[in-house]
Protein backbone atom coordinates (compact mmCIF):
# COMPACT_ATOMS: atom_id res chain seq x y z
CA UNK A 1 0.00 0.00 0.00
CA UNK A 2 1.26 3.45 -0.83
CA UNK A 3 2.24 5.88 2.22
CA UNK A 4 -1.09 7.70 3.80
CA UNK A 5 -2.02 11.26 2.53
CA UNK A 6 -0.52 13.70 5.36
CA UNK A 7 -3.41 16.23 5.64
CA UNK A 8 -3.65 19.83 7.35
CA UNK A 9 -7.14 20.14 8.58
CA UNK A 10 -8.36 24.22 8.45
CA UNK A 11 -11.73 24.46 10.72
CA UNK A 12 -10.64 21.65 12.37
CA UNK A 13 -12.80 22.83 15.36
CA UNK A 14 -16.12 23.46 12.81
CA UNK A 15 -19.28 21.21 12.50
CA UNK A 16 -17.11 19.99 9.02
CA UNK A 17 -13.82 20.09 10.63
CA UNK A 18 -15.09 17.50 13.07
CA UNK A 19 -16.39 15.48 10.60
CA UNK A 20 -13.78 15.00 8.96
CA UNK A 21 -11.52 14.63 12.12
CA UNK A 22 -13.51 11.54 12.82
CA UNK A 23 -13.72 10.00 9.24
CA UNK A 24 -9.96 10.47 9.34
CA UNK A 25 -9.24 8.92 12.19
CA UNK A 26 -10.68 5.74 10.96
CA UNK A 27 -8.85 6.22 7.01
CA UNK A 28 -5.44 3.80 6.97
CA UNK A 29 -5.03 6.18 3.60
CA UNK A 30 -5.21 9.60 5.25
CA UNK A 31 -2.89 10.58 7.87
CA UNK A 32 -3.75 13.82 9.92
CA UNK A 33 -0.64 15.72 9.70
CA UNK A 34 -2.08 18.78 11.42
CA UNK A 35 -4.83 20.72 12.19
CA UNK A 36 -5.89 24.94 12.73
CA UNK A 37 -8.80 26.97 13.39
CA UNK A 38 -9.33 30.96 14.02
CA UNK A 39 -5.90 32.13 15.63
CA UNK A 40 -3.74 29.70 14.69
CA UNK A 41 -1.12 30.15 11.70
CA UNK A 42 -1.23 28.12 8.78
CA UNK A 43 1.80 28.39 7.21
CA UNK A 44 3.87 26.37 9.95
CA UNK A 45 1.01 23.59 9.73
CA UNK A 46 1.49 22.70 6.09
CA UNK A 47 5.01 22.64 5.85
CA UNK A 48 4.54 18.69 6.42
CA UNK A 49 1.52 18.49 5.37
CA UNK A 50 1.05 16.77 1.33
CA UNK A 51 -2.71 18.91 1.20
CA UNK A 52 -4.65 20.74 3.27
CA UNK A 53 -8.68 20.55 3.22
CA UNK A 54 -10.26 23.50 4.25
CA UNK A 55 -13.88 23.65 5.61
CA UNK A 56 -13.63 27.07 7.45
CA UNK A 57 -14.74 30.40 6.13
CA UNK A 58 -14.30 32.27 2.96
CA UNK A 59 -11.90 35.21 4.90
CA UNK A 60 -9.31 32.29 5.15
CA UNK A 61 -8.60 31.78 1.94
CA UNK A 62 -5.76 34.36 0.98
CA UNK A 63 -3.83 32.96 4.21
CA UNK A 64 -3.81 29.50 2.82
CA UNK A 65 -3.41 29.88 -0.83
CA UNK A 66 -0.42 31.91 0.47
CA UNK A 67 0.32 28.98 2.56
CA UNK A 68 0.38 26.33 -0.30
CA UNK A 69 1.70 28.34 -2.97
CA UNK A 70 5.18 28.65 -0.39
CA UNK A 71 5.22 25.75 0.18
CA UNK A 72 4.09 23.97 -3.23
CA UNK A 73 0.72 21.99 -1.23
CA UNK A 74 -2.03 20.71 -2.79
CA UNK A 75 -5.50 22.19 -1.64
CA UNK A 76 -9.21 20.73 -1.51
CA UNK A 77 -11.43 23.60 -0.70
CA UNK A 78 -14.85 22.69 0.35
CA UNK A 79 -15.53 26.28 2.45
CA UNK A 80 -18.36 28.24 0.79
CA UNK A 81 -19.50 32.07 0.13
CA UNK A 82 -16.14 33.36 -1.31
CA UNK A 83 -16.15 37.36 -3.06
CA UNK A 84 -15.78 37.66 -6.49
CA UNK A 85 -11.81 38.66 -5.39
CA UNK A 86 -11.31 35.75 -3.07
CA UNK A 87 -12.35 33.13 -6.17
CA UNK A 88 -9.73 34.99 -8.05
CA UNK A 89 -7.18 34.29 -5.31
CA UNK A 90 -8.16 30.86 -5.71
CA UNK A 91 -8.05 30.26 -9.50
CA UNK A 92 -4.45 32.37 -9.20
CA UNK A 93 -3.29 29.99 -6.90
CA UNK A 94 -4.16 27.10 -8.95
CA UNK A 95 -2.19 28.34 -12.07
CA UNK A 96 0.70 26.97 -9.77
CA UNK A 97 -0.95 24.34 -7.45
CA UNK A 98 -3.85 20.98 -7.74
CA UNK A 99 -6.69 22.42 -6.47
CA UNK A 100 -10.23 20.41 -6.11
CA UNK A 101 -13.13 23.66 -5.47
CA UNK A 102 -16.00 21.95 -4.55
CA UNK A 103 -19.11 23.47 -3.56
CA UNK A 104 -20.70 20.21 -2.72
CA UNK A 105 -18.53 17.24 -2.27
CA UNK A 106 -21.50 14.37 -1.88
CA UNK A 107 -21.49 12.08 -4.77
CA UNK A 108 -25.28 12.30 -4.55
CA UNK A 109 -25.34 16.18 -5.28
CA UNK A 110 -22.29 15.74 -8.17
CA UNK A 111 -24.53 13.42 -9.64
CA UNK A 112 -27.47 16.13 -9.18
CA UNK A 113 -25.52 18.85 -11.08
CA UNK A 114 -24.65 16.21 -13.70
CA UNK A 115 -28.79 15.52 -13.93
CA UNK A 116 -29.43 18.92 -13.86
CA UNK A 117 -27.38 20.07 -17.04
CA UNK A 118 -29.12 16.81 -19.13
CA UNK A 119 -32.59 17.39 -18.14
CA UNK A 120 -32.47 20.96 -18.81
CA UNK A 121 -31.11 20.02 -22.01
CA UNK A 122 -33.68 17.60 -22.75
CA UNK A 123 -36.65 19.79 -21.25
CA UNK A 124 -35.07 23.44 -23.63
CA UNK A 125 -36.43 26.84 -22.90
CA UNK A 126 -39.94 25.97 -22.44
CA UNK A 127 -39.41 25.14 -19.25
CA UNK A 128 -38.37 27.67 -16.53
CA UNK A 129 -35.89 26.27 -14.34
CA UNK A 130 -36.31 27.69 -9.75
CA UNK A 131 -33.73 26.08 -7.03
CA UNK A 132 -35.05 25.73 -3.63
CA UNK A 133 -32.33 25.14 -0.91
CA UNK A 134 -33.13 24.35 2.78
CA UNK A 135 -30.15 24.30 5.38
CA UNK A 136 -29.63 24.49 9.47
CA UNK A 137 -30.05 28.21 10.87
CA UNK A 138 -26.35 28.32 11.43
CA UNK A 139 -24.98 28.29 8.33
CA UNK A 140 -23.47 31.57 7.25
CA UNK A 141 -23.67 31.97 3.60
CA UNK A 142 -27.07 32.21 1.32
CA UNK A 143 -27.83 31.39 -1.07
CA UNK A 144 -25.56 28.04 -0.84
CA UNK A 145 -22.65 27.30 -3.12
CA UNK A 146 -23.94 24.30 -4.11
CA UNK A 147 -27.23 26.20 -5.13
CA UNK A 148 -25.26 28.96 -6.95
CA UNK A 149 -23.21 25.93 -8.79
CA UNK A 150 -27.15 24.30 -10.17
CA UNK A 151 -27.72 27.83 -11.11
CA UNK A 152 -24.09 28.11 -13.29
CA UNK A 153 -24.83 25.10 -14.58
CA UNK A 154 -28.49 26.20 -15.64
CA UNK A 155 -27.59 29.48 -17.26
CA UNK A 156 -24.76 27.97 -18.97
CA UNK A 157 -26.71 24.90 -20.27
CA UNK A 158 -29.68 27.53 -21.68
CA UNK A 159 -27.62 30.52 -22.20
CA UNK A 160 -29.52 32.23 -19.85
CA UNK A 161 -28.36 36.05 -19.46
CA UNK A 162 -30.71 36.66 -16.23
CA UNK A 163 -30.43 35.10 -12.96
CA UNK A 164 -32.24 31.56 -11.59
CA UNK A 165 -34.20 32.33 -9.18
CA UNK A 166 -32.94 30.44 -5.87
CA UNK A 167 -34.89 30.49 -2.71
CA UNK A 168 -33.00 29.97 0.71
CA UNK A 169 -34.29 28.54 3.60
CA UNK A 170 -32.82 28.59 7.21
CA UNK A 171 -34.55 25.74 9.50
CA UNK A 172 -33.98 23.65 12.24
CA UNK A 173 -31.24 21.23 11.89
CA UNK A 174 -31.28 20.87 8.12
CA UNK A 175 -27.97 19.02 6.61
CA UNK A 176 -28.97 20.42 3.40
CA UNK A 177 -31.44 19.96 0.66
CA UNK A 178 -31.43 21.28 -2.14
CA UNK A 179 -34.51 21.15 -5.31
CA UNK A 180 -34.27 21.96 -8.95
CA UNK A 181 -38.04 22.58 -10.36
CA UNK A 182 -38.83 22.63 -14.18
CA UNK A 183 -42.15 24.57 -14.81
CA UNK A 184 -43.56 23.43 -17.87
CA UNK A 185 -47.00 24.54 -19.74
CA UNK A 186 -49.12 21.95 -17.73
CA UNK A 187 -46.28 20.02 -16.45
CA UNK A 188 -43.49 19.98 -13.73
CA UNK A 189 -40.54 18.38 -13.01
CA UNK A 190 -38.54 17.75 -9.70
CA UNK A 191 -34.83 16.60 -9.10
CA UNK A 192 -34.16 16.46 -5.24
CA UNK A 193 -31.30 15.94 -2.97
CA UNK A 194 -31.66 15.50 0.46
CA UNK A 195 -28.16 14.89 2.50
CA UNK A 196 -29.07 13.07 6.13
CA UNK A 197 -25.57 13.38 7.39
CA UNK A 198 -22.08 15.61 6.91
CA UNK A 199 -20.64 12.45 6.16
CA UNK A 200 -20.63 12.48 2.90
CA UNK A 201 -19.08 15.86 2.36
CA UNK A 202 -16.36 14.69 4.32
CA UNK A 203 -16.18 11.88 2.67
CA UNK A 204 -15.90 13.13 -0.45
CA UNK A 205 -13.17 16.02 0.49
CA UNK A 206 -10.69 12.45 1.79
CA UNK A 207 -11.16 11.32 -1.40
CA UNK A 208 -10.80 14.32 -3.35
CA UNK A 209 -6.81 14.78 -1.27
CA UNK A 210 -5.70 11.34 -2.57
CA UNK A 211 -6.91 11.81 -6.06
CA UNK A 212 -4.99 15.17 -6.28
CA UNK A 213 -1.83 13.77 -5.05
CA UNK A 214 0.63 14.05 -8.07
CA UNK A 215 -2.09 15.72 -10.59
CA UNK A 216 -0.91 18.91 -12.96
CA UNK A 217 -1.90 22.47 -11.31
CA UNK A 218 -4.93 23.21 -11.86
CA UNK A 219 -8.58 24.10 -10.78
CA UNK A 220 -10.62 20.61 -10.54
CA UNK A 221 -14.45 20.03 -9.44
CA UNK A 222 -15.82 17.52 -7.73
CA UNK A 223 -17.54 16.26 -10.84
CA UNK A 224 -13.64 15.42 -12.48
CA UNK A 225 -12.50 13.86 -8.82
CA UNK A 226 -15.39 11.53 -10.12
CA UNK A 227 -15.03 11.14 -13.65
CA UNK A 228 -18.59 12.57 -14.36
P1 LIG B 1 -18.62 26.03 11.26
O1 LIG B 1 -18.96 27.46 11.49
O2 LIG B 1 -19.21 24.97 12.14
O3 LIG B 1 -17.03 25.81 11.29
C1 LIG B 1 -16.10 26.69 10.70
C2 LIG B 1 -14.82 26.61 11.53
O4 LIG B 1 -13.83 27.40 10.86
C3 LIG B 1 -14.98 27.19 12.95
O5 LIG B 1 -14.39 26.31 13.90
C4 LIG B 1 -14.25 28.52 12.88
O6 LIG B 1 -13.66 28.89 14.11
C5 LIG B 1 -13.18 28.20 11.83
N1 LIG B 1 -12.63 29.39 11.18
C6 LIG B 1 -13.26 30.56 10.86
N2 LIG B 1 -12.41 31.41 10.29
C7 LIG B 1 -11.21 30.78 10.23
C8 LIG B 1 -9.92 31.15 9.77
N3 LIG B 1 -9.69 32.35 9.25
N4 LIG B 1 -8.91 30.25 9.85
C9 LIG B 1 -9.12 29.01 10.37
N5 LIG B 1 -10.31 28.62 10.86
C10 LIG B 1 -11.34 29.49 10.79
O7 LIG B 1 -19.01 25.77 9.73
P2 LIG B 1 -19.22 24.36 8.99
O8 LIG B 1 -20.67 24.00 9.00
O9 LIG B 1 -18.22 23.38 9.47
O10 LIG B 1 -18.88 24.79 7.48
C11 LIG B 1 -17.60 25.32 7.15
C12 LIG B 1 -17.61 25.73 5.68
O11 LIG B 1 -17.77 24.56 4.85
C13 LIG B 1 -18.76 26.67 5.29
O12 LIG B 1 -18.31 27.58 4.32
C14 LIG B 1 -19.79 25.73 4.68
O13 LIG B 1 -20.68 26.36 3.78
C15 LIG B 1 -18.88 24.76 3.98
N6 LIG B 1 -19.45 23.44 3.68
C16 LIG B 1 -19.07 22.90 2.49
C17 LIG B 1 -19.49 21.63 2.15
C18 LIG B 1 -19.01 21.02 0.86
O14 LIG B 1 -19.36 19.85 0.57
N7 LIG B 1 -18.20 21.73 0.08
C19 LIG B 1 -20.33 20.90 3.03
C20 LIG B 1 -20.68 21.49 4.24
C21 LIG B 1 -20.23 22.75 4.57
Amino acid sequence: MSSPVRVLLVGAAGRMGKTVLHLASNDPKIELGAQCDLGDQIEPAIKNCDVAIDFSHADAIEEICRAALQHGKSLVIGTTGHSQEQRRTIEEAARSLPIVFASNFSVGVNVLFWLTRKTSELLGQDFNPEIIETHHKMKKDAPSGTAKTLADVLKTTQKLQSEISIQSIREGEVVGEHAVIFMGPGERLELTHRAASREIFARGALRAAHWIMGKPPGLYSMQDVLGL
